[in-house]
Parts: structure tokens; sequence; C-alpha cells
């Protein structure tokens, strides 16, 4: 497989997969470049992160029965499955098939969807749409939407719980965008929980970090198309405990 790296936080019985593949896009803060580990492993994960040197991608994997080993001991409540684009190695279906049957775990996919996953066996889809505009989006990720956003009404159709996630970004993401993306969620289903994330900064990327009224300003923009609106904004602390490093 290529799952290189497993974070476990026990006070929710959740583990955190990350599977590191050739991502689809090439966002500019991709954070991946800085930090290749779990942010629930730090007290401050944001300003770690802005003081890092850029890193090298992981060379070592677990293979499928690695990863099943270090998993038995555990309790899982929720399994989520990050990195890049987790959704690109082809034996994740296999693992959450597995997890779903031994485990009984809540299966929780973050994608990008520019590629449609395979979603058998996951419960719940949080979307990150990096922009509607598609000038702004191929602006920040080096491709256009059209998939992304195919891909979305299409995971919508079948279904699943699905949440869509979008980060504010000051002079490039604003909030007159994001509420572009929420018309466009809200035309597909406008109770889809809508979520949007404060950027922080990131080295070689020129932006500062957003503000919470940034951020409660283009909240009050997307709550006129959508019904669930909730903001992650950079002075907000973790709920729970630190996690620790399965691998
Ligand atoms: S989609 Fe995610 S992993 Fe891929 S380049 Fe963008 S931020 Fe990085």
């Amino acid at each position: 497989m290529k799952v290189y790296h497993i974070a476990y936080e026990p006070s929710y019985e959740s583990v955190d997969i990350h599977i590191w593949t050739k991502c689809t896009l090439d966002c500019r803060a991709c954070y991946t470049n800085w930090e290749l580990y779990d942010f629930s492993l730090y007290d401050d994960a944001t300003t770690e992160i802005m003081n890092r040197e850029r890193q090298t991608p992981p060379d070592k994997f677990l293979t499928y029965d690695e990863v099943i080993n270090l998993l038995t001991p555990l309790k899982i409540k929720y399994a989520v499955f990050m990195g890049t684009e987790a959704a690109l190695d082809p034996e994740l279906p296999r693992l959450t098939k597995e997890l779903h049957e031994k485990w009984h775990s809540y299966n929780i996919l973050l994608t990008n969807g520019i590629v449609m996953p395979d979603l058998t066996d996951i419960d719940q889809v949080i979307f990150s749409i990096k922009a509607f505009s598609e000038d702004i989006y191929r602006k920040y990720t080096g491709r256009n939407n059209k998939s992304a956003l195919k891909n979305f009404a299409e995971i919508a159709r079948m279904g699943k719980n699905l949440h869509a996630e979008v980060v504010l970004i000051p002079e490039l993401i604003e909030a007159e965008e994001i509420e572009k993306v929420a018309e466009f969620v809200a035309s597909i289903d406008p109770n889809i929980p809508f979520r949007i994330d404060a950027y922080f900064p990131v080295p070689e990327c020129p932006w500062r970090a957003a503000s919470n009224a940034e951020v409660e300003y283009a909240a009050e923009l997307a709550k006129k198309h959508m019904k669930q609106v909730t903001i992650l904004t950079l002075d907000m602390k973790r709920i729970g405990d630190k996690a620790v490093r399965i691998f």
C-alpha cells in the first residue's frame, strides 16, 4: 500500500491513515510539502509548519498486511483516510472493507474529488472544493475544476454523507469566491454541511493568515445559500487528546 504514517487518537478511538500518492492537483499551499505527519500530534501544528523547511516525500511504505497488523490492537470507531490523495491507492477499497467487517468502523475519506473514488466502504466524504471560478481554481491548483464539480454532484446523488470544505485564502480565495462555492453546493443540496477553514501561512507562499473576521464574513455570505455552515479559525483549540504515532 501507499500508507506511510498512522496516528491514533484514543479519546475518540479514531485512527488517521496517511496515504502518499501522486496527487491530481498541485495546490500552491499544499502543506504536505512541509509537514508529512498528522496535525493532531502537535500542540500547535500551524506554527510548526510556518517555520519548517520543505520536507522530502516519504520513502517507507507499509504493506497491506503490515497496516492490518498495526491496526489489530486498536479499538477503532472512526478511520480517516487522508494524505495527499488517499483515494488513488488501489488497495484502499480492500482496507475500508476490512475495517468495516472487523472493526465496524465509520470510514471517512478526505478528497479533492478530481478522480471519482471507490466509495463502497466509505461512510462519509469530506470534499475539498478549492474554488468555483475556473480561473481561481486553476491559479491555485494548476488544473481545471470540471471533474471535481461533476464528482461532487455525483457523490451527493449517491446519498453518501457528504461534507464540503473550502479554505479562505486572503487575496486569492476570498469571501465572495466562497459564496460562489456555497451557491454551487446549494444548487445540489443546501443541507450539505459546509465548512470554511482559515488559511494559515505556508512557507514559499505569498498569502497572510486569514483572520477570524474574514472567515466569519465568508460564513455570513455562505449562510445565504447553505443551511449548515461552520468555520475553523486559527485560534480554535484541539478537542480531545493529543494523538499518538502508530507508525
Ligand atoms: S489536493 Fe490536497 S494533497 Fe493534493 S495538492 Fe492539493 S492540498 Fe496537496
